[in-house]
């Protein structure tokens, strides 16, 4: 914790007899739940084999039963999270670490965050190009930094001090995602203005984020993207800003978002769900049903989210074809899922 070196022991007592979210551990214990998903788009079965539909599960569940077993030995959420969206930023099949999208310039810029609902601690970068686990940066950012986000050379820096692994921007490079930025570029050059509704099956959204709840009830989220194919001058999306891509409150939920950012940050979508369930009263399905369906659809936001809020309840809603996404609450197996007609 950051904070702890400038504030006097005495202090961090006083502010936890104040702040019950800060005395979430207690001998109870919590029910867990994990949920995960690896971005959210046009995916259907008609573009998908056979074969990706068995891989993709394959490795969602890999993902999650990771994070489980964490939760499940009495671990963090916080590192739940982390193991399960690593072993997503290290597949090819996600838009995310080793298989983020291209920019316009044809090299990769990678953004994450991660919130601690426990303390409301939050790290986050931008544009980062050499790091192999931007989700990690993102946690050093959290606990080894005074600021929230570091963004491009300043957080590579960073990274290097961290003694992060740093890996050439090459390493990004899969032939799948070259073939996505040349199919974008030659469709923006035809179609300019409407490039971005008539490319969404390029575009896919293959951002990928975990949130989960541990046996001390501290609910955790983080969000890894490449962003958004041919994406230029240093955009930044919704992955690391706090509120927008990701949150996390122990006196409400936890979000991880995927789908067009733009959107997401001027709805403040992670916020917004947590905040409805947290003053209005909402539950988790209502709250984020609202917000997927009623708030952004009409909007023009595609994309969805997972939730799980702090009494360990999972809703996973999407307003776009299919989500690539799996949960495991409490005791029972993980259910993984692509397809909007599947379990959510
Ligand atoms: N939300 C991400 C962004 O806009 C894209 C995604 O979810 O795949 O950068």
């Amino acid at each position: 914790m950051k904070f702890i070196s400038s504030m006097s022991a005495l202090a961090l007592l006083a502010a936890a007899a104040m702040s019950p979210a800060i005395l979430a551990s207690d001998s109870e214990t919590h029910p867990i739940a994990i949920a995960i998903h690896g971005g959210a788009g046009t995916i259907s079965r008609a573009n998908l084999t056979a074969e990706q539909d068995r891989a993709y599960r394959a490795k969602l569940k890999e993902a999650v039963d990771a994070g489980h077993q964490i939760l499940a030995s009495g671990g963090a959420s916080m590192e739940a999270i982390i193991a399960a969206i690593q072993i997503l930023e290290d597949s090819p099949f996600f838009n995310a670490g080793r298989g983020a999208v291209y920019t316009y310039d044809g090299i990769h810029e990678l953004d994450a965050s991660i919130m601690d609902g426990a303390t409301r601690e939050a790290g986050a970068v931008a544009g980062v190009t050499t790091v192999k686990s931007p989700i990690a940066l993102a946690e050093k950012v959290m606990t080894n930094s005074v600021h929230v986000m570091l963004s491009g050379a300043g957080a590579e820096q960073f990274a290097a001090e961290q003694g992060l692994e740093l890996v050439e921007n090459s390493y990004f490079n899969t032939d799948q995602r070259r073939q996505q930025l040349e199919r974008v570029k030659a469709a923006m050059e035809q179609a300019n203005q409407q490039a971005m509704a008539q490319l969404d099956v390029d575009y896919k959204f293959g951002t990928v984020g975990a949130v989960a709840i541990d046996q001390q009830g501290n609910v955790a989220a983080g969000t890894s993207t490449g962003g958004m194919t041919a994406k230029r001058y240093g955009r930044v999306g919704d992955a690391p800003i706090i509120g927008a891509g990701t949150w996390a409150d122990n006196e409400s939920c936890a979000v991880s978002a995927t789908g067009h950012g733009e959107y997401f940050i001027r709805y403040h979508v992670a916020a917004d769900i947590c905040n409805r369930m947290k003053y209005l009263g909402e539950d988790v399905q209502t709250a984020g049903d609202a917000v997927i369906f009623d708030t952004l659809l009409p909007a023009g936001g595609t994309g969805g989210v997972i939730i799980v809020d702090h009494e360990g309840n999972v809703h996973m809603p999407f307003n776009t074809e299919g989500m690539y996404r799996a949960k495991r609450v409490g005791d029972e197996a993980a259910v993984v899922s692509i397809y909007a007609d599947e379990a959510q």
